[in-house]
């Protein structure tokens, strides 16, 4: 079976379509939180991925756009694009946000948001903060986004620690040999300072998982976040990829 791993979509529809005709046919995907904020097109990535056989978990954005979530934790155009989201989102969207789970385990592999330990919120940025989550997690493999960075984060179960680095686009790495906690990294925002689309596939039969690049044309979501009104600031940074 293939499988396409997507992460922080940001309901930016032109880079999610953009990454759906690059991965080709895929059995299923994978959806490892935030498919709505920042975003001009919230209810179509919705519908879109729902489209799809699929399987997806609780950002902390989404919680925010279903009013389960102070923004005041958020910064100021994070906060305003949560709150335009919100008045955007159709009842149908709510309702399928607001059932998504906060951890899916699909052998080998456990999806979260954030972090095995703090699924909605924890940032693993960093190889401590990797080694710490190894043991709230019990497959193989973990896949979290949260950081719009791609990662991967390799499990030394004899001394405890973990072992980092940053994936290019078409690395690879084999699932099942060691333990290991990987980003994706992000669709509609990457903030690795390359601004195509991020996202990844697996294929269990090779069990072989490869992280990918792919343009998209990011003047159309600027546009469509401009029509709407949306913060300045998150139009500009995906000019910037951070
Ligand atoms: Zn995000």
């Amino acid at each position: 079976m293939r499988y396409g791993i997507i992460a922080d979509v940001h309901a930016n529809l032109a880079a999610f379509e953009a990454v759906l005709a690059d991965m080709g046919k895929v059995d299923s995907l994978w959806c490892l939180g935030d498919l709505v904020g920042y975003g001009p097109d919230p209810n179509e990535c919705i519908d879109l991925l729902q489209s799809y056989n699929h399987r997806c978990v609780m950002g902390n954005h989404d919680l925010a756009a279903i009013g389960r979530l102070d923004t005041a934790d958020f910064n100021a155009a994070a906060a305003e694009a949560a709150e335009w989201t919100a008045h955007a989102l159709t009842d149908r969207s709510v309702f399928y946000l607001s059932h998504l789970p906060e951890m899916v385990v699909v052998e080998p592999f456990t999806l979260v948001h954030g972090s095995p330990r703090s699924p909605v919120w924890e940032y693993v940025f960093q190889e401590t903060l990797a080694a710490a989550n190894f043991d709230h997690f019990g497959t193989p493999a973990c896949l979290v986004g949260h950081t719009h960075v791609p990662a991967l984060y390799v499990l030394d179960a004899s001394r405890g620690t973990a072992s980092g680095r940053v994936p290019g686009p078409e690395d690879s790495v084999d699932i099942g040999a060691d333990r290991v906690i990987i980003n994706p990294g992000g669709v509609g925002q990457p903030r690795d300072g390359d601004t195509r689309a991020a996202y990844a596939v697996y294929d269990s039969e090779s069990r072989v998982f490869q992280w990918r690049r792919v343009a998209y044309a990011i003047e159309s979501t600027q546009g469509r976040m401009r029509a709407a009104g949306l913060p300045e600031r998150l139009i500009e940074r995906l000019d910037f990829g951070w």
